[in-house]
């Protein structure tokens, strides 16, 4: 029943996904998932607990990125997001001048 659920563009690779009206700027999950610190190295983004937070681990050895962590930077492809905590939960990366958090 979602067939009128309505949709926008990855800001990034154009692909489409569900609108957001909270983040409309929101990257797509696939973007997110490709996402590095600032250093180029993979990196995995979860909610702390279930009341939320943000951390940032490395992909590849599971110690926590600091960076990223810190301060939300991420690159997609050499272009520079920031990611976080998303209102509801889970993880949003919208491009680095976007105003809405
Ligand atoms: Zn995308």
């Amino acid at each position: 029943m979602n067939d009128d659920q309505p949709t926008t563009l990855c800001p990034h690779d154009g692909a489409p996904r569900p609108r957001s009206h909270r983040y409309p700027q929101a990257l797509c999950n696939a973007c997110g998932d490709r996402s590095t610190d600032l250093a180029g190295r993979p990196i995995e983004m979860y909610n702390v607990s279930m009341s939320g937070g943000f951390k940032a681990l490395h992909a590849d050895d599971g110690t926590q990125c600091d960076q990223v962590t810190a301060d939300g930077q991420v690159l997609i492809d050499g272009v520079r997001y920031r990611a976080g905590e998303a209102y509801m939960g889970g993880i949003v990366v919208q491009p680095k001048d976007s105003p809405h958090r």
